[in-house]
């Protein structure tokens, strides 16, 4: 069975307006292309978009997705023939080639079996391993009619420029607190306070997924409250309790292990000094609450040191990336804070 032409589309999506728009009227004209790439940070809401978007591909309704037509119930129910989603498991390094050779390559040439296309979705693409993302780059030089790629990454810089080329680039950036704030109200049931949720909103830094897993899964949030406030309170020790925070903070046995928590935390710390920034700025009242805790510490920092402790967080998770000691990694950046 074939897709009837779409008049219209209805996203679940937050934020993304002119993303949504411009998928929509692809959708309607049915001028597709045949290889997307999202790209944007983390937990903006690329994934979301991308499934919605392959439903609503998908649908046999006009108004789409209906929810209720084979299309969408074979897609909901994750067995729609048509819809590859390739990714990297948790004990998976990278996609590797034989990954691409099966789900990609074999199936690119093939008619689809029920829908008007072949639907395939790269996700972490960045995680291809180098001949994995050579033999993509084949099969996206041999664009199919009745095929799309989706590819979604964070950060497209570390992909091949070859493979960015070829696709159409869809960029995604973070949402706005407001919209987040509408998403957290709606999502929490009643007994959460207003302060509560403007701390979450606020701390979800434009992210989505983040606010969501703020509001389902309180442990994260508690765990992310306490790191904040390890964050402030180390950044204002003495020099010797930063290295035994250092010490605490590192005790994983494997080096990959201390590598994703040395990760992990920058990535923290980056939020936190950049709430600081924007508050430097006078923009909106990003401020976390858990700062507000502890206004008696020191964080009046200057905008030129703020940015440049940014900048250096983001070049020592690149560091990360290739091989750098986790541990020099955090010393390094701990040691950055004037110390009383
Ligand atoms: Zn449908």
């Amino acid at each position: 069975m074939k897709t009837s032409k779409k008049s219209h589309v209805s996203w679940k999506v937050i934020g993304h307006g002119k993303i949504l728009e411009f998928l929509e009227m692809a959708i309607v004209d049915n001028t597709l292309t045949s290889a997307y790439l999202f790209h944007g940070p983390a937990k903006v809401g690329k994934s979301t978009v991308a499934k919605q978007f392959i439903n609503a591909v998908l649908c046999e309704q006009t108004d789409a997705p209906c929810g209720s037509c084979n299309g969408c119930k074979s897609f909901l129910n994750k067995n729609h023939p048509d819809v590859v989603w390739v990714e990297k498991s948790l004990e998976q390094k990278n996609i590797g080639i034989d990954q691409i050779r099966e789900q990609v390559i074999h199936r690119h040439h093939l008619r689809p079996s029920f829908a008007q296309y072949q639907i395939t979705v790269i996700d972490q693409a960045e995680t291809l391993s180098l001949e994995a993302a050579n033999s993509l780059l084949k099969t996206l030089e041999e664009p199919s009619a009745e095929s799309i790629i989706i590819i979604i990454a964070d950060s497209p810089e570390r992909l091949p420029k070859t493979i960015v080329s070829r696709c159409q680039r869809i960029e995604f950036f973070t949402v706005t607190t407001d919209a987040i704030r509408d998403f957290v109200v709606a999502e929490s049931d009643t007994a959460i306070s207003k302060g509560v949720i403007e701390d979450i909103s606020h701390s979800a830094n434009g992210r989505p997924g983040i606010a969501w897993r703020f509001i389902h899964v309180p442990e994260e949030w508690k765990t992310y409250q306490d790191d904040v406030l390890s964050f402030v309170e180390v950044i204002n020790a003495p020099l010797s309790a930063r290295f035994r925070f250092v010490q605490d903070l590192l005790s994983a046995k494997s080096f990959q292990e201390n590598v994703s928590v040395a990760m992990n935390a920058l990535k923290l710390w980056q939020t936190v000094l950049r709430s600081l920034l924007l508050g430097g700025y006078g923009v909106e009242s990003q401020r976390l609450r858990a700062l507000d805790k502890l206004s008696g510490k020191k964080l009046q920092f200057s905008r030129g040191d703020l940015a440049s402790w940014l900048g250096e967080a983001y070049r020592l998770r690149r560091g990360l990336e290739a091989n750098l000691s986790p541990k020099l990694a955090v010393e390094h950046f701990l040691l950055l804070f004037p110390s009383s």
